[in-house]
């Protein structure tokens, strides 16, 4: 959602579609502690043993980070009998698994790299379907496979709350303006994550609140893409966040464009990932479209997303995206209580609200932060007290296939795909 607001504060930068095929290469990448991450990982998976521990090699820690790895290697609690992976030594380590890694077989002892990371679709071994299975029957693989956006998916637990953070990540703004204050929520958002050892879902777009691929990007964003890479689940949200289904100059009207869309930001996270993540298989079209209204694009959209990943809906809507138009609120400025209570009303308790999974958020408002504890926080917050599960993404996406989006999107498109 939102996206039309943002698109006025950076209007003058945007071109038409096609042309963000050549995105600059951000300026840092994790140089330590990631092995721990890589290999904590590689404990939770269980699905054919050690596929994790080639995958995990390739990222980018040279120093440091052996011994955590080491030790986050063993302390994955969900494989039955494997290996977590094994520590390295002098930065080598990048033990663990891919977050596949096996049920019954070691989950691989790493490559030689330890950013890239693997746990990619379980981090820490804390998702909550790790086996990636069914939650009831595993639906076909549909040609263009979606998450979509009914109140009460059936394939997802009812006393799982999936968050989303859309829109990333968005830079400072000098001087704040009214509906976004100084900007760099994406930043405020992941230190209150990070702190709390949580792992989200963030849709990525690469020219929209923030220009990641500019001659200088903003240090804040960098930091913050390589902060989702580390330590959360990265999705796509297309370069610019236009209309997809739409012809005009904020849209797209073609598949073309649509496909430069996706490939554009995972161009980005390939090169700010080294390699370790070459494609992005969770898709949030912007606004939804023309997913949710299923509009006429949808029939050039769907084909061509689906050659890059499934396409991610909401089943509630947090409703923070609906009050400013860019720079100001219209009407009262929503607050953390408020955004809470709408949440908090649609979820009630555990199988009595009218809507449940996925949440619909963005990480580019004050009163988002605001209310991200007092929904999430794992011992005050209203979904703890209220005896509510949080799921992944990833962990929706295989309730409802029994495959990980990288799995269905290989087999759609013919072409290999890693876990991501
Ligand atoms: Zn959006």
């Amino acid at each position: 959602m939102l996206g039309g607001a943002v698109s006025l504060v950076l209007a003058a930068a945007l071109v038409h579609c096609g042309s963000d095929t050549g995105p600059t290469p951000p300026g840092s990448e994790p140089t330590s502690g990631s092995g721990g991450i890589t290999s904590s990982a590689g404990g939770s998976g269980t699905t054919g043993g050690g596929q994790g521990g080639g995958d995990a090699g390739t990222g980018g820690a040279t120093s440091g980070s052996a011994g955590d790895s080491g030790s986050a290697g063993s302390a994955g609690s969900n494989v039955t009998s494997g290996a977590g992976g094994s520590a390295g030594s002098s930065g080598s380590g990048g033990a663990g698994g891919s977050g596949m890694g096996g049920s019954s077989g070691a989950a691989g002892s790493g490559g030689s790299g330890g950013g890239g990371g693997s746990g990619f679709g379980c981090i820490g071994g804390t998702c909550l379907n790790p086996n990636c299975t069914p939650f009831k029957t595993a639906a076909p693989i549909d040609r263009y496979p979606g998450t979509g956006f009914d109140e009460k998916p059936s394939y997802i637990p009812p006393d799982v709350i999936i968050p989303t953070l859309d829109d990333v990540p968005d830079s400072i703004i000098s001087p704040p303006i009214q509906a976004k204050g100084g900007g760099n929520w994406t930043t405020a958002d992941l230190a209150y994550l990070d702190a709390h050892n949580m792992h989200w879902d963030f849709f990525i777009n690469t020219k929209n609140a923030c220009n990641l691929t500019g001659t200088v990007p903003p240090a804040e964003c960098t930091a913050a893409v390589m902060d989702v890479l580390k330590l959360h689940y990265p999705g796509n949200h297309t370069v610019h966040h236009w209309h997809l289904g739409t012809q005009g100059t904020d849209g797209c009207g073609d598949a073309t464009c649509v496909r430069n869309e996706l490939a554009g930001v995972e161009s980005f996270i390939n090169t700010a990932s080294k390699s370790a993540r070459p494609h992005l298989t969770r898709f949030r079209a912007p606004f939804g479209e023309p997913y949710q209204d299923n509009s006429p694009g949808i029939a050039f959209v769907a084909p061509a997303a689906a050659q890059f990943a499934v396409a991610v809906g909401w089943n509630l809507d947090s409703d923070d995206s609906n009050h400013d138009d860019g720079r100001n609120c219209t009407g009262a400025c929503p607050t953390g209580q408020s955004i809470a209570a709408t949440v908090e009303k649609l979820i009630k308790t555990p199988g009595t609200g009218s809507a449940y999974g996925i949440v619909l958020m963005h990480g580019i408002f004050g009163w988002t932060r605001d209310a991200i504890p007092l929904l999430f926080d794992p011992n005050t917050g209203y979904l703890a007290k209220n005896k509510f599960r949080v799921g992944t993404v990833e962990d929706a996406i295989c309730w409802k296939y029994g495959k990980h989006s990288w799995e269905i999107v290989q087999m759609l498109s013919g072409q290999a795909r890693s876990p991501n």
